[in-house]
């Protein structure tokens, strides 16, 4: 049987990049959705602009199953497919609708009466439900399970004559969690909700402008970081733009709407060598250590200093931060590797049943026995969600006969569904739910000798340099910035 590892955290993110101007933008969104590989790995498509033999825009599109490096292995297609200035990209989970449906990949496209569109979307639509079967009801027909096809649609049947109307009309009435990049005919449009959940950054490349989730995305084809776009935004890239260097923005809502960015993407979700939400991730990644250290500190119980080591990778910036602030409170320890990752698994066959599925954790990770024999160890994690592999990992490290094992992660018990872009497993499954929260007890079914997690408190003043009420973390407490229906995702699914 081939399967892939069951994933341990949450999943669903996406990651969108837009280029306007550009000799080589296919080839450049291929690089940008190669930086943003982390948001989303079950699949990916860009989708081009250029001008056709009868003086036209046309678009051109190649997407499919997979990583980046898999769906684009044949390099011609950015010379001979992909052709044209002007570029989208995007690489999904799946937040709703089918994982398995090709139909799902973005970006989506249509012609229509004022021309083409395309859409690429990071996040998830509270409202889309309402509005598909209203569209439905008039006649619609979708061609996709995905909330973002709602999107095209609203822009299709708009009366209004002019296409960033048109956008800014069907914007107007999707609610929820929305980081979009749109190309028209002649322009780069973008958009974030209000709330600002998902992040969107804007820069420049040798006069291109582009816009993206992440600043990673940037780094690797050396562009300019010129700003994020803002809560409640449209931003419009077009050849006037390309001139003037003058960026066309727009407010769709009310500037005062409080900020609710997702406090998981400073937790978990986005690389720590970004910059978002107006901060480096690394650093608020960081102040999450330290802040789990000097709320839940773990002592030497010997002569020997304590050994603090991350669960790779994304726990790397964490455990730095945890250690530095453990030595400061005068705790002899050190930041060790104690942990081995293998970054090759893919596909990796594995046959049923128990016995082999612990197998599943050796293949992805490994110890290094001589620096965690004897010792009081740390492990610091970001987050726990079934607590299925954290149990077999923490096996796999007993193995390597520690003194103690003390496990602390740096946010809080994750009890409810996110509706804002992130896929959790049903509650059922999440160990604090299984557990009621009570902590001591998920402790002792991870076979650890202590478990301490970040409150909500503590989490909240770790990242309260961006604004401790700038954030949403209803997955922790039950608290969501908006009204959500609770059968939303239920019937999403069923689409
Ligand atoms: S519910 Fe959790 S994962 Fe979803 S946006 Fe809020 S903090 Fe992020």
């Amino acid at each position: 049987m081939e399967i892939t590892l069951q994933r341990e955290k949450p999943t669903c993110n996406c990651g969108v990049f837009g280029i306007y101007g550009s000799e080589h933008a296919s080839l450049e969104t291929y690089y940008g959705l190669h930086a943003l590989q982390h948001r989303g790995q079950e699949a990916c498509g860009i989708v081009t602009r250029s001008i056709g033999t009868k003086g036209k825009p046309v678009f051109y599109g190649h997407k499919g199953e997979g990583l980046v490096t898999e769906v684009f292995e044949d390099h011609d297609i950015f010379q001979n497919k992909l052709i044209g200035k002007v570029a989208i990209g995007h690489n999904r989970y799946s937040t709703t609708g089918s994982a398995q449906s090709v139909k799902n990949i973005q970006p989506f496209t249509v012609n229509y009466r004022l021309g083409n569109l395309a859409v690429a979307h990071n996040g998830t639509l509270t409202n889309a439900k309402i509005i598909r079967d209203e569209l439905v009801n008039e006649g619609a027909i979708f061609q996709t399970t995905s909330d973002t096809e709602v999107i095209l649609h609203l822009i299709a049947r708009s009366r209004l004559e002019n296409q960033v109307e048109q956008i800014m009309e069907a914007i107007q009435k999707i609610d929820g969690a929305f980081s979009l990049v749109l190309m028209t005919d002649d322009k780069l449009v973008a958009a974030r909700d209000q709330y600002g959940f998902r992040p969107l950054v804007i820069g420049k490349l040798n006069g291109a402008y582009i816009i993206t989730s992440e600043t990673c995305a940037f780094d690797l084809i050396s562009a300019e970081f010129i700003r994020e776009v803002e809560p409640g935004e449209i931003v419009v890239i077009d050849d006037e733009v390309l001139k003037t260097g003058e960026i066309k923005s727009y407010q769709i809502s009310d500037t005062t709407s409080p900020q609710k960015h997702c406090i998981f993407e400073y937790i978990y979700f986005s690389r720590p060598d970004s910059f978002i939400f107006g901060h480096n991730v690394d650093k608020m990644r960081r102040r999450l250590g330290k802040i789990l250290a000097r709320n839940h500190p773990v002592y030497n119980e010997d002569e020997k200093k304590v050994i603090v080591i991350s669960v790779p990778d994304s726990s790397n910036t964490t455990a730095l931060g945890y250690q530095t602030e453990l030595e400061k409170l005068g705790v002899n320890c050190r930041l060790e590797i104690g942990l081995i990752r293998s970054h090759y698994i893919g596909r990796t066959f594995i046959q049923p049943g128990q016995t082999n599925r612990e197998i599943g954790v050796k293949i992805k990770f490994n110890t290094v026995k001589g620096v965690l024999e004897g010792r009081t160890v740390v492990i610091v994690d970001d987050s726990i969600v079934r607590g299925t592999t954290s149990r077999q990992l923490v096996k796999l490290i007993r193995d390597a006969n520690p003194k103690s094992i003390h496990l602390r992660i740096s946010s809080s018990p994750i009890t409810h569904p996110c509706f804002y872009g992130m896929d959790f497993p049903s509650k059922e499954e999440l160990i604090a739910n299984n557990f009621n929260s009570n902590i001591p007890e998920m402790g002792k079914y991870l076979g650890v000798d202590s478990l301490e997690y970040l409150t909500v408190d503590e989490m909240l003043e770790a990242v309260s340099e961006a604004g401790k009420d700038n954030f949403c973390y209803a997955c922790f407490s039950g608290k969501y910035p908006t009204e959500v229906d609770l059968d939303f995702k239920k019937e999403i699914y069923e689409l």
